[in-house]
């Protein structure tokens, strides 16, 4: 069962969380909403530094959705191999180019029903590129955002969508992406998976984890 928060909890929470992470936005590094989308694929199973460090040469040879219809799979896959998955993302980035150009005109759309018909983006990617490159108000589920909701209380379900719905109900539309990121940088820094550093985080009262510890 989720815990019951109130508004006043809910704020505080994100406040605690603000002051801990002043500096949680999206990591990783992009020029276009392409670009973006490009690294937000590569970024599946994969650190946002290693993502950095692909995009960073492959983006100076590669960087619209005409230039990477025209690769082959077998030409993208050498430039993002690191990334690991490299044959899927390979073929997701080439078949999403190829949608960009024959249903949107070559731009990325901006809202998430258009970007979820793109090959290989599902609700999370959506988001990320509907908050981050678009300024709209989404909450994308990543392990991180999943693993503090479910720590925290927020909800209690490994289910990604689920949890989407129920942090929404719970926080204010106009902080969904900023949470987001709050959650990330929470996530990556401070409530690891394996080791979670309560004695460096500022919400244990909050907690359902760390009280029932
Ligand atoms: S108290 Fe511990 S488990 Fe709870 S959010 Fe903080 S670091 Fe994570």
């Amino acid at each position: 069962m989720a815990k019951k928060f109130t508004d006043e909890e809910i704020a505080i929470i994100l406040e605690r969380l603000e002051q801990l992470h002043p500096d949680s936005v999206c990591e990783l590094n992009y020029r276009t909403p392409f670009e973006l989308l490009v690294a937000v694929i590569l970024s599946a199973q994969c650190t946002d530094k290693r993502v950095n460090q692909v995009t960073e040469k492959l983006f100076k040879i590669y960087n619209t959705p005409s230039d990477f219809a025209q690769l082959s799979e077998e030409e993208l896959r050498p430039y993002i191999f690191s990334c690991g998955f490299y044959r899927n993302k390979a073929r997701n980035i080439i078949s999403a180019s190829c949608d960009i150009l024959e249903k949107f005109g070559g731009e990325v759309p901006g809202d998430i029903q258009s970007l979820m018909t793109l090959a290989g983006v599902g609700k999370k990617t959506a988001n990320v590129v509907y908050s981050v490159a678009f300024g709209g108000q989404a909450i994308a589920v990543d392990t991180h955002v999943l693993r503090l909701s479910n720590r925290i209380g927020f909800c209690d379900s490994d289910n990604p969508l689920k949890v989407e719905k129920a942090l929404s109900q719970i926080i204010p539309e106009e902080k969904w992406s900023h949470t987001h990121h709050l959650l990330i940088h929470h996530g990556r820094y401070t409530c690891a998976a394996r080791n979670p550093d309560c004695g460096n985080c500022n919400i244990c009262e909050f907690c359902e984890f760390f009280n029932k510890k």
